[in-house]
This record gives structure tokens, sequence and C-alpha cells, in this order.
């Protein structure tokens, strides 16, 4: 038998105007996430992307090109002559495989891409079911709710399939704009990252340090961090910046109190300044309403005010539990919960304001050498490429 690996694409890939820029993105993705395992060929068929490879590494096909966003199936299929004997005995082959020994229901669904094919995709089904029927006294016909299902699809050869794996879903890459992820060490960042991606969206990253405070080590599970997500993201960008002197600035001239808030005004200040050259939309934090003292809808409202760019914030109302269930899912939570500080600890206050009021913050703002704490920090910003 001829395997191999079937992707289907969702709705918006086949009707959308930009069909062919999401398609070869989406493509590009599968093919960046199966490199380190390999595959023989890869061609593309009406509608679905048919990927030739060692029946063996299927299992760590899927699992990766499950990553890639927009795709509802991936099928293991076997590819054989559309001759009404080789479709029956292929289809007789394959419940060998996977379902020989049990009683069982079923049905068969077939499509026919290809109109000249003698037999409809009805008299196909009944066809085929019946000689299913014939070959295993233990199997019965329901059409409703079958135990399995045999997929024939008739194109330039018979593709048949049993077993399928249901993919993301979501919208393809690059279909709703350009977001800038404020990405932490942390648990929240990536997840918000993911479930933007999710949305079609194109992420890039910026990461703020404050190295020789933070270590080498803390940055480097950021770029780690950045690598996990990018098999979602497709390759991306990571913007490294150098808080310190900012740090410095604001405990020296400062309330305490007020670090938190105030180191994070001058992030989205310096990430919408980024934003505004390299052309993102939107910046993308993993705040969630009350998980900590800093993050209430007082200091979110201190946040906005120093942002041009809206702040989208899709974990917002998350609990804890979930976000780490979905960082377990896409397998960036044992990263994230390694211990190293990050600046946000370092230089975080113990008591926090919690309800920071505009005026306040913009008084204590006046202490600060604003304009050239940021240009020294994006000038000496260092820019990762994670391929
Ligand atoms: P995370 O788990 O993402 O670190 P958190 O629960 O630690 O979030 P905060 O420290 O309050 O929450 O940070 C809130 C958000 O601010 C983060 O999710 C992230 O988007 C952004 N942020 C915080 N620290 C940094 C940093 N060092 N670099 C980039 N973004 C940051
Ligand atoms: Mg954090």
């Amino acid at each position: 038998m001829q395997w191999l690996l079937a992707v289907s694409f969702g709705e918006i890939f086949l009707k959308g105007r930009n069909r062919n820029v999401f398609y070869k993105t989406a493509t590009n993705n599968i093919k960046r996430n199966i490199r380190d395992i390999g595959y023989d060929d890869m061609y593309s068929e009406s509608s679905k992307l048919y990927i030739k490879a060692d029946r063996d590494k299927f299992e760590s096909l899927t699992r990766e090109i499950q990553k890639v966003f927009g795709i509802v199936y991936i099928s293991e299929v076997v590819r054989c002559d559309k001759d009404m004997e080789t479709i029956r005995q292929t289809s007789v082959d394959l419940i060998n495989y996977y379902e020989n020994d049990k009683n069982l229901t079923f049905k068969v669904d077939s499509k026919r891409t290809d109109k000249s094919f003698p037999l409809t995709s009805p008299e196909l089904n009944a066809k085929i079911g019946g000689n299913i029927l014939e070959s295993f006294g233990n199997l019965k016909v329901d059409i409703h709710k079958p135990d399995f299902t045999v997929f024939i699809d008739i194109k330039s050869s018979a593709y048949i399939y049993i077993k399928r794996t249901k993919g993301l879903g979501g919208l393809p890459l690059g279909s709703s704009g350009e977001g800038l992820l404020l990405l932490s060490g942390g648990i929240d960042s990536p997840v918000a990252g993911f479930m933007m991606a999710k949305r079609g969206m194109n992420i890039n990253a910026i990461h703020f340090h404050s190295y020789p405070f933070t270590s080498k080590r803390a940055h480097q599970k950021a770029m780690d961090l950045a690598q996990i997500l990018s098999a979602y993201t497709g390759k991306m960008r990571v913007y490294s910046v150098n808080l310190a002197e900012i740090y410095k600035s604001i405990s020296k001239n400062c309330p305490r109190r007020e670090t938190t808030i105030l180191s994070r005004r001058f992030m989205m200040r310096i990430a919408s300044k980024i934003s505004e050259k390299y052309g993102y939309q939107a910046l993308i934090t993993g705040e969630s309403l009350g998980q900590v003292a800093s993050q209430t809808v007082e200091s979110m409202s201190v946040i906005n005010e120093s942002s041009m760019l809206p702040i989208l914030r899709p974990l917002i109302a998350m609990d804890k539990k979930d976000i780490i269930e979905i960082s377990e899912k896409i397998g960036s939570y044992d990263k994230a919960i390694e211990p190293y500080d990050d600046c946000c600890s370092i230089f975080a206050p113990d008591s926090p304001v919690t309800k920071p009021k505009l005026k306040y913050i913009e008084k204590s703002e006046e202490n600060l050498a604003i304009e050239t704490l940021e240009t020294q920090a994006i000038e000496s910003m260092k820019i990762i490429e994670i391929a």
C-alpha cells in the first residue's frame, strides 16, 4: 500500500480572498515543523496537501503538523488506482489494518472530484459498502453514528482512509494583521501569543531583561519559549531590550510602590515605538484580571495611556488553571516554570500600588529622562531571528 499523510484545510483557506498567501504560509510552516523528522515529498491536489514519508513517522509528523492553524484534519491515506476492484481491495485492506476483529458499525463516505469517474458518490458508497459487508461478517452499516468511516476521494487517483486526527482549527496565519507580543519568561505570555496566532495574527515578540541584574539564563529561557511558540507562529523575530538603566533610574527617582506600573509604561512606550518602525498593529500581553496585585482594571487603564497601539489581552478573563492547561498543551509549561528571575521580580516592590492614578504616575515620570532612557534602550536592543 502506498501510504501518505493528507492535510485538509478549513474553509477560509479554500474560499478566502488571499487563499494562495494563506496556503503558502501554512505549507511553509508545516515544512518548518517537520524538517527535523524528515519526509520524502509533498504535493497538493484539489485543496489537500499530501505528504510522502515512512509509515512509522506518521505519528510524530501528525503531532507537528497539528500545530499549524487552519488545519481541520490530518489523515493517514492510501493512494491507489481508481478502478473498482482496487478500491474494493484497498478498503478491505485498510479495515484489516485498523478495525478487523471487532463488531463495529461503519459507513462509506466518498467524494468524487474527478467527474469522469463512472459512479456517482452515492453509488460508490453503496457498492463499496456492500463489498465490505460481504468481506466482514462482524460489521454492520450505520450511516448516522458509525464507529468508523471509510473515506474515499476520487481524484487523479483514489485516496482511501479511515484514520484522521483533528487539527487545531483557528484561522490561517496572516489573515488577522500583525501583533507584537510582550514575552516575559512566565507562563502567561506564551499562551497569549498562541491565542492571538490562533485567530490568524502574525506574531513577533519583544522581551525586556535587566542584565546584569538578571542572568543570561533568564534571557535564554525567554528565547527558548519563543522557539517553542514558533511551532505555532512560524518563524519570528524577538526584540531583546535591556531595561537595567530604566529600572535604576526608577528606583532612584520614584516611589518604590510605583516601580511595576512605571516599568510597564516604559515597556508599552518602547514596544509602541518599535511597532511604529516595523509595522505592527497591536501589542499583546499575558495579563489576566486580578491575577496579581498589579493586574487591576485601574492599572490596566494607566498602562493603556502609555501605548499608542491597542493592547490585546486574550487571557483577561481566564483562570490560572485554564491558562496552565493551554500552556501544557502547547508545550511551553515545563520551560516557563524554570526558576530564573525576571526583571519584574527583582525590582518588584513588596506592596505595589493597585489603584494607580494617572496624574500621580505622570508626576513621578517627570523625574525621569524618559526620551533619553528609551532612545538608549532601543539603540542598544538586539534582534534575534527565530528561524
Ligand atoms: P507572565 O506569566 O507572562 O510572565 P505574569 O503573570 O508574570 O505574566 P506580569 O509579570 O504582571 O504577569 O506581566 C504581565 C504581562 O506583561 C506579561 O504577560 C507580559 O505580556 C508582560 N511582561 C511582563 N514582564 C515582561 C518582560 N520582562 N518582557 C516582556 N513582557 C513582559
Ligand atoms: Mg512574569
